[in-house]
């Protein structure tokens, strides 16, 4: 698991003032799987370097859409988890120990590589803070482990499966919160372990296949650092912090379109998930600047994360693609989304 050498950490000393950033976005291409090779599919995307990626199928190309994008970092289907975490979310999730909240997404449709992807980034993330940690001795520091899904706009406890759906409350101080969200505190790696198989079992329970419930459902894994300095009694500089980082597992990027390829059209109702568009609705219009409303109250995911979407908080996107041809429409949406989500800034600040 990858670690941080002491001159890397040094650069997480608390930053004071509140500054403003784009979000930061990337695009994983995964590499054709067993089931798009046994259709004969090939693969229409490539990465040219370290931020574009292109469409390489020139003969079915319409006009109407560009053949190369461009991001802060573009990962082609050789790319390891491990660099995806480390040049696309690592500075964004250990934020947590100098006070800032931050959130990690993965965006694509169902299939691309989501789960792969934010699992393997979530324990590389976890590993790096219980480094941070040891190598901090003159703090004390408690980490504290929740998950929730979201699913058909109810919010359920991971680890409290069976408590019923989770309301939400607004807290004039701390903006949205969980109510009665169970909290473990984090003893190890092995203890993250266990946790994480728990909440993945609790996800398939009464769901027909796995991937039906993952293509549907929203997961939040959140880890919250408090740390309290050790200063000597009387300083007059406030010695606690507490900031959460968010890992946020999307539900499939279809959900979010009306219509897929032609004659493969399904009925709205079951098809389209409220949170994912207003999730789109958001980025659409905080990339065309603040002004006017913006409906973060229009679904459970948006209130829950309104800080990392425009707000106080810093935040990471990867968007992960296929690269079969047949899957074309469904990643030029999701290229469409990265490049909104390219525009939009967030003011992050240290939370005492
Ligand atoms: P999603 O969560 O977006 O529905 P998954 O993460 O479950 O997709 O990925 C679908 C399948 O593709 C899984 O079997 C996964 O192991 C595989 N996969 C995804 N991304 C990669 C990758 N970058 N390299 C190799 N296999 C991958
Ligand atoms: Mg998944």
């Amino acid at each position: 698991m990858g670690s941080l050498g002491g001159d890397e950490l040094s650069q997480w000393d608390v930053q004071s003032n509140a500054h403003e950033e784009k979000i930061l976005v990337s695009v994983r291409l995964r590499p054709l799987n067993e089931r798009e090779i046994e259709k004969n599919d090939v693969s229409d995307w490539e990465c040219i370097n370290n931020t574009t990626i292109i469409y390489k199928n020139s003969v079915s190309e319409r006009s109407m859409f560009p053949t190369a994008y461009t991001f802060d970092r573009v990962f082609g289907c050789d790319s390891s988890t491990k660099q995806v975490y480390a040049e696309g979310a690592k500075e964004v999730a250990l934020s947590a120990v100098n006070g800032i909240n931050s959130t990690i997404f993965a965006y694509g449709q169902t299939s691309s590589g989501k789960t792969y992807t934010m699992s393997g980034i979530t324990e590389h993330a976890v590993a790096d803070l219980f480094d941070y940690i040891h190598m901090h001795n003159d703090r004390e520091f408690v980490l504290k482990f929740s998950a929730i899904e979201i699913y058909n706009e109810a919010v359920k406890d991971l680890l409290s499966p069976d408590s019923g759906p989770l309301r939400l409350l607004d807290d004039p101080e701390r903006g949205t919160i969980v109510e009665k969200l169970t909290e473990e505190i984090l003893t190890d790696w092995n203890h993250l372990k266990e946790l994480l198989s728990f909440c993945e079992a609790q996800r398939q329970i009464g769901e027909t296949s796995l991937n039906e419930t993952s293509s549907r459902s929203h997961q939040i894994l959140r880890l919250t650092v408090e740390s309290c300095g050790h200063e000597f009694l009387g300083s007059e500089s406030s010695s606690t912090l507490s900031a959460s980082v968010n890992f946020v597992d999307l539900a499939g990027s279809e959900r979010a379109t009306q219509t897929l390829s032609a004659g493969t059209r399904l009925k709205e109702g079951c098809h389209i998930n409220r949170s994912l568009l207003t999730l789109g609705t958001v980025i659409r219009k905080l990339s065309k600047g603040r002004n006017g409303h913006i409906p973060y109250r229009d679904s459970k995911l948006t209130r829950i994360l309104q800080n990392s979407l425009g707000g106080n908080a810093r935040t990471a996107i990867i968007c992960t693609m296929s690269p079969a041809r047949s899957f074309v429409e469904q990643s030029r949406n999701t290229l469409l989304f990265a490049s909104c989500a390219k525009q939009v800034s967030t003011n992050a600040q240290v939370n005492l």
